[in-house]
This record gives C-alpha cells, sequence and structure tokens, in this order.
C-alpha cells in the first residue's frame, strides 16, 4: 500500500476513534470511560503523535538556514533577489487579503454572532476564561512596532534556539545575500556544505513520513478525543462560516491565483500537494509543515530548488492566508456577540491588521490567537471574549493552518513561473507521487 494511502487512514480512523471515545468519554459511563480515554491520549496516542512531529521540528532550524541561504545565494545578484523579494511578498499580501476580504462578507451575510443566547456565552467565558488570560499574560493584545523591530534578531543562535522563524529567516536572508558579493571561489565551500546539509534533511523528512501514519493517527485522537463537539452546537453558525469562507478562498481564489499566474490546473495542483495538505491538518503548524512542503514543491511540483527554497521558509511565517480570513471572521463574530457595530471604514482595518497579524503569527498550533487578542481590542471589545471560541479552535486551527500552507504553495507556483524556467506543463496529473508514495 502506498504511503499517502495509509496516511490518509490513519487521518480517518484517528478521527473515527477519537470521535467514539469522546462519545463513551461525555456519555453515561463517563466516570469510568474519562480517565481511560484520557490515558490512552497522554500515554500512547498522543507521544507517538509528538515523536512524529519533532521529527518534523527538530529539521526546521538547519533546513531554513541551508534552503533560504541557497535560494537568494542561488539567485544570484542582490537585484534579483530583491525582485524575487517583492514580487513574493505581493503575493503573499495580496492573497492574505483576498482571503480576509472573503471571511468579512461572509461573516457580514450570514451575522453568526448575532443570535448567540447571552446564557451560553456567560457560559463559555466562564469556562475559558483562564486560558484567555493565559494568552494575554503571554504577549496577547500588545502588538505594535516592536512586531517589526523584532524581527532583526539580536543574535541569530538564540533566534535558532528559540525557533524564532522570523529571526532565522531575516539572518539567512542576509547571511545568503552577503555571500553573492563574495567571490565564488570562496563561497563554493559553503554552498556544498548548505546543499549537503539540505539533503540531509531531506533525508530525515523521508524517515519522519513513514512515521507519519502513526503520528497522524495520535495526533488527530488526541483532538477528537478532546474536543467539546457539544461546543459545536452554539457555535455552528461561526464554525461553518469560518469552515465556508476557507473552501471558498481554497476553491475559488487560489485555484484561479494558481490558474492566471502559475499557469498550472487546480487539480493537478491540489492532487500533488496531498501530503502537505495532510501534514497541515494534522499538525496545526506551518512550521512543522515546512519540511514537508520544500520536499513536496521540488518532488511534486518540479519547482526548482532555489525558488522552492526562497519563498516557502518565509511563507511558512508570513503567507497565512487561512489565519487571516479567521481572524477576521472572528473579530467580527465577537463584535456581533457583544453587539459593538463597526461601520464599514473599521472592517476595512479588520482586514488590514488581520493581514498584518497574520505575517506576524507564528506558524504553530493557537499562533495568531495572541495578536488576535490584540485587534480585538482594537475595534473595542474585550480580548477576553476570545474565551468564547477557544473551545472549537482547534477544528479552525487545523482547517486554517492547511489553507496557510496551500497558500504558500501557490506563492511558489506563482513565482516559479515568473522568475525561473520552470515549465507548469512538466507537471501532470498521472504521475506517480514521490514524497509519502
Ligand atoms: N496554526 C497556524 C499555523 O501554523 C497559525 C494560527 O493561525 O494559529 O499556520
Amino acid at each position: 500500500m502506498k504511503l499517502h494511502t495509509k496516511i490518509i487512514i490513519g487521518l480517518l480512523s484517528g478521527a473515527f476513534v477519537g470521535i467514539v471515545a469522546n462519545a463513551f468519554a461525555t456519555g453515561p459511563s463517563k466516570e469510568t470511560a474519562e480517565p481511560i480515554v484520557r490515558w490512552l491520549g497522554t500515554n500512547i496516542a498522543g507521544p507517538v503523535g509528538q515523536i512524529f512531529l519533532r521529527m518534523l521540528l527538530m529539521t526546521i532550524v538547519p533546513l531554513v538556514f541551508s534552503s533560504l541561504t541557497l535560494g537568494v545565494a542561488g539567485l544570484g545578484d542582490i537585484r534579483k533577489i530583491g525582485r524575487v523579494g517583492v514580487r513574493t511578498i505581493a503575493y503573499f499580501l495580496v492573497s492574505t487579503a483576498i482571503s480576509a476580504t472573503i471571511g468579512l462578507i461572509l461573516v457580514n451575510l450570514v451575522k453568526p454572532g448575532a443570535g448567540l443566547d447571552a446564557g451560553i456565552r456567560e457560559q463559555l467565558m466562564t469556562t475559558y476564561r483562564s486560558q484567555a488570560q493565559g494568552l494575554q499574560a503571554g504577549g496577547g493584545g500588545k502588538f505594535g512596532v516592536d512586531l517589526f523591530v523584532n524581527i532583526v534578531p539580536r543574535n541569530p543562535i538564540q533566534a535558532a534556539a528559540s525557533l524564532d522563524m522570523l529571526g532565522i529567516i531575516f539572518f539567512s536572508l542576509v547571511f545568503g545575500a552577503a555571500l553573492t558579493l563574495l567571490p565564488p571561489d570562496k563561497t563554493k565551500p559553503i554552498l556544498r556544505v548548505l546543499d549537503a546539509l539540505g539533503e540531509a534533511v531531506v533525508k530525515i523528512i523521508e524517515f519522519a513520513m513513514k512515521l507519519a501514519p502513526f503520528g497522524v493517527f495520535g495526533l488527530i485522537f488526541v483532538v477528537t478525543s478532546r474536543f467539546g463537539f457539544a461546543l459545536l452546537v452554539p457555535l455552528g453558525k461561526y464554525v461553518s462560516v469560518v469552515l465556508l469562507g476557507l473552501l471558498l478562498h481554497a476553491a475559488i481564489s487560489i485555484s484561479a491565483l494558481v490558474r492566471v499566474l502559475g499557469g498550472l490546473s487546480p487539480r493537478v495542483f491540489y492532487g500533488r500537494i496531498r501530503a502537505s495538505i495532510i501534514t497541515a491538518f494534522s499538525t496545526s503548524s506551518s512550521n512543522a509543515t515546512l519540511p514537508t512542503n520544500i520536499t513536496v514543491a521540488e518532488r511534486e511540483l518540479k519547482i526548482p530548488p532555489h525558488i522552492a527554497g526562497f519563498v516557502l521558509p518565509l511563507g511558512s511565517t508570513m503567507c497565512m492566508n487561512g489565519t487571516a480570513l479567521f481572524e477576521g471572521v472572528t473579530v467580527l463574530f465577537l463584535a456581533q456577540v457583544y453587539g459593538v457595530p463597526l461601520s464599514l471604514g473599521t472592517q476595512i482595518i479588520v482586514i488590514i491588521l488581520s493581514v498584518i497579524t497574520a505575517v506576524g503569527a507564528a506558524g504553530v498550533p493557537g499562533g495568531s490567537l495572541p495578536l488576535l487578542m490584540g485587534v480585538i481590542a482594537i475595534v473595542g471589545v474585550d480580548p477576553a471574549a476570545i474565551a468564547i471560541i477557544i473551545g472549537v479552535d482547534r477544528i479552525l486551527d487545523m482547517s486554517r493552518t492547511t489553507l496557510n500552507v496551500v497558500g504558500d504553495m501557490s506563492a511558489a507556483v506563482y513565482v516559479a513561473r515568473t522568475e525561473s524556467d520552470w515549465d507548469p506543463r512538466s507537471v501532470t496529473a498521472g504521475d506517480r507521487l514521490s514524497v509519502a508514495a
């Protein structure tokens, strides 16, 4: 059986077993079932999932450093780097803004917050208040000029050690650009070392992907077995608006961008990036998906390594289509819940802030929540109101991360088409998948 089929089986069966376990843990024989389900999650499924996740995460620092440095150095001269950089970031911003706008239109049409019962609202606030306060204590609610200053790391080793992605990215970009200014005989040895480092990392990712069916099972089991499905009833409209928005953006806008700007059929595009989609969905982390994404871009879409190595690491932190949509919808939803009217002007500001905070959010599970609290506060709603949606956030996080990763990949397609000799016709639906195959 092919590995990607096994991964899909892992995903579906993990979800199914988790939902059944959840039904037992919240059902009539709750007293006996709940501790067993918790034990299984903590001692079996959780650790298996975490090992898979860590195998991916441990490659991030060497991968981002080697692929970005090589990507920048591979672009050659500094003017070209500037042009590709501007093109890449422009795509990130435009696609993210389109996504946030779709979310805002939907939330205005459906108004999911208008009918939320005040009793349920207070109950959710009480249940999740401490989690919301934890987010706030961890830096939520403030964002400003520091967000930009902090991109420049004081110390690249410290940035790497604390997995400060923007810091690592910034250092690697400057390092790669500096290499292009040195004579080739000086830089050749280091480029060869980085190349070998990158290849070794890809091997590690191959090992990790062998674990994926079990890891994905474990990660999904833990989520579904602990998820408050009961919350989906009162928050159903809100959850549906987010999911529908994500779906529309993927099916319409990203597909159009891939076809028009990338010259690639959306069907082929989505068919070949399955491994990235499943990894993003099960890990809820753009960072953890980056290694898979780079391998998929190079092998499945045949995107030149210097383009994939440049666009995707940047995208994993800076391009979050799904997150911006989620943020826009959530801010408006909470404003509706509290009856705070938001003018068109304020809504446009929400779109801009959603794009900016999506750029600044960390590509980790729940990475956008602290910054989202800042946006909520700006529109005049208590940031602690985020407590209302925390209980359903994981499902939304899995889904928005998937779109974040799909957005990154579409950016790579666009930049490859315009900045390299990549030919979209070289990618066909019929070829066997080689990542996770
Ligand atoms: N989990 C998301 C990601 O990694 C970030 C977020 O929206 O919380 O892409």
